[in-house]
């Protein structure tokens, strides 16, 4: 009897244990189900639909060379699959553990109905895998990285197969095109095929890339200016690489790489937050933040838009937000910078910035964009503080963003090094540049008394 594989941000055929225990089980029939209905207001935005249309398109083709195929549905993943199971017979589904609430939900109800068998492998360890004294889920990142080490490194990556098992007949599948993943009017994702290759391949490029530069990644990471970092993130997030086989590819003991591997601890670290506080995603982590006036939205929107059209007037920002739209990533260092304008000078609610990232990123991830969020905003389990406001301007000229300034915001393409972080101070703004929307002073009092007032 066939066995169902189904997929989800796990998008590989390397390092693939629920591919490897199906291949074991039967025949196999690859999976992947458009579903917007289980995940409702965190159905995947729009800049992940375009990764996911590329994505799935390489998968269909590397399984093909395999002797197999990806069948393509569209609606609740759990009436899907027990549809597909009736339809075919088969006697279990194999699965990759994920953990977003709504996946885990889905894994529930899939469960109720067929033998569903859960393997790990999207992060290094398994949630709850490491725990405190007190036999609880870590809450601060710093201990937790601690015990994560000492069980690394992780399994080693297991090969793709040569062959899969092929069932004697298909069920249908949808065809991807008629899925409408890819913007049309206006096709706003032009820019997003030259920075990116989705899929498998693209992944193990980004890496093998990466690999021979991750010395240099302790002070490279923090230079928008240059490719500092792995650019790993939409493929780990659709699952197309294995944080195991970066961990195994990218292994000197130099400083640059051990900081490296803790910024991959990072993400299973947020993954542990979802799960210890699954609305990390909506609420605030600490409650004291339900009481901060944030500005109302409608009162606040040209403030909001100019942030994200990137027309601040805060050249550092405005960078990023257009790098942001253009090709679907923003480097760590600006999205803290952005991040925190918002929150902070503009006095807008997180969750509208967390939002407006969901539909733009292409590595849009609910536990690493909750976390990232709650931390600049002072509101996550483990964060930043509140009061520690970043100044946009310093942080331009600390970590050296003239170049990647004069790259996404043309307009300021000619002016000098010394004059580019802050053009208005320096009466050189051009005409075509907006002036700041809100000063520097007066942005960080506002906060400080928006913050003063919800701690009463
Ligand atoms: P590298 O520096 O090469 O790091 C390697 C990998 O480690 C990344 O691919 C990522 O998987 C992981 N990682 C690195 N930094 C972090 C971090 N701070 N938290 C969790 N994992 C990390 N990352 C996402 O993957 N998805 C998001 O939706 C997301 N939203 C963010 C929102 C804000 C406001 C901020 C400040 C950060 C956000 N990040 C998010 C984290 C980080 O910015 C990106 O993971 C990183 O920029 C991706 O680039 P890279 O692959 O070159 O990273």
């Amino acid at each position: 009897t066939p066995v169902l594989l189904w997929l989800r941000q796990d998008l590989r055929l390397t390092d693939q244990a629920a591919l490897l225990a199906a291949i074991e089980a039967g025949p196999v029939i690859p999976i992947y189900i458009l579903d917007d209905d289980t995940p409702r207001q965190w159905a995947m935005g729009g800049a992940s639909r375009w990764w996911l249309h590329h994505s799935l398109s390489r998968l269909d083709e590397s399984l093909r060379a395999k002797g197999s195929r990806l069948i393509l549905r569209r609606g609740k993943s759990a009436e899907i699959l027990a549809q597909i199971a009736a339809q075919v017979g088969a006697g279990s589904v194999h699965a990759l553990h994920h953990y977003e609430p709504w996946w885990r939900n889905a894994e529930k109800a899939v469960a109720q109905t067929l033998d569903l068998r859960l393997l790990d492998g999207g992060l290094l360890l398994p949630p709850g895998a490491v725990r405190t004294g007190g036999g609880g889920m870590y809450r601060i990142y710093t201990p937790f990285s601690r015990a994560v080490m000492t069980h690394m490194p992780p399994p080693a990556p297991r090969p793709a197969p040569d062959h899969i098992p092929a069932p004697a007949s298909w069920p249908d599948s949808d065809s991807l095109d008629d899925w409408g993943l890819l913007p049309t009017r206006p096709d706003w994702a032009t820019g997003f095929g030259q920075d990116w290759t989705p899929g498998e391949a693209g992944a193990q490029a980004n890496l093998a890339d990466f690999r021979d530069e991750a010395p240099d990644y302790a002070t490279a990471r923090n230079l928008p200016s240059i490719e500092g970092t792995s650019r790993l993130s939409p493929h780990l997030h659709f699952g197309e690489i294995s944080p195991a086989t970066v961990w195994h590819h990218v292994t000197g003991s130099d400083e640059g790489t051990k900081i490296f591997l803790k910024e991959l601890i990072w993400r299973d670290y947020a993954h542990n937050q979802i799960v210890g506080f699954p609305t990390y995603g909506s609420a605030n982590a600490r409650g004291e933040f339900d009481a901060l006036p944030w500005r109302d939205l409608r009162e606040a929107k040209a403030d909001f838009t100019a942030w994200q059209q990137g027309r601040t007037g805060y050249p550092i920002v405005d960078a990023g937000m257009r790098q942001l739209w253009t090709s679907g990533w923003m480097h760590n260092r600006v999205r803290m910078i952005a991040a925190s304008f918002l929150i902070k000078h503009l006095l807008i609610d997180w969750r509208h910035g967390a939002k407006w990232f969901w539909d733009t990123l292409v590595d849009a991830s609910y536990a690493n964009n909750s976390v990232n969020w709650q931390w600049v905003a002072g509101s996550g389990v483990d964060a930043n503080m509140f009061v520690r406001i970043m100044a946009p301007l310093v942080q331009s000229e600390k970590f050296d963003a003239a170049a990647y300034i004069r790259e996404w915001v043309p307009e300021l393409a000619d002016l000098s090094d010394a004059h580019i972080h802050d053009p208005d101070a320096h009466g050189v703004r051009p005409r075509a540049y907006p002036a700041k929307i809100i000063g520097h002073r007066e942005g960080r009092e506002r906060a400080l008394t928006a913050y003063r007032h919800a701690k009463g």
